[in-house]
């Protein structure tokens, strides 16, 4: 029994934007100096941005009512103290 084991190990130049692989870094350079390459990436950066802009906009969401939530207790602490007073 032959036991055929592929342990070929290759460098893969491949693009994200369109999952092709390209023979040499050249290639793949080339392929990145695109319109359609730089047009992906354009998108993709546009894409980023907006995830990273709907994120603060979470965060800034739950530190309002974190604040409001401090602001209560302060209150209510406020208000034992006088009573203790
Ligand atoms: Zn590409």
């Amino acid at each position: 029994m032959t036991i055929l084991h592929d342990m070929e190990c290759k460098i893969v130049y491949r693009c994200e934007c369109n999952e092709k692989e390209y023979p040499s870094s050249t290639s793949l350079k080339a392929h990145q100096k695109t319109k359609g390459h730089m047009n992906w990436e354009n998108k993709k950066e546009l894409r980023d941005l907006k995830k990273c802009l709907t994120e603060r906009d979470n965060e800034i969401v739950s530190l309002k009512l974190r604040v409001e939530r401090l602001k209560e207790l302060n209150t209510t602490l406020i208000l034992r103290m006088k009573e203790d007073i």
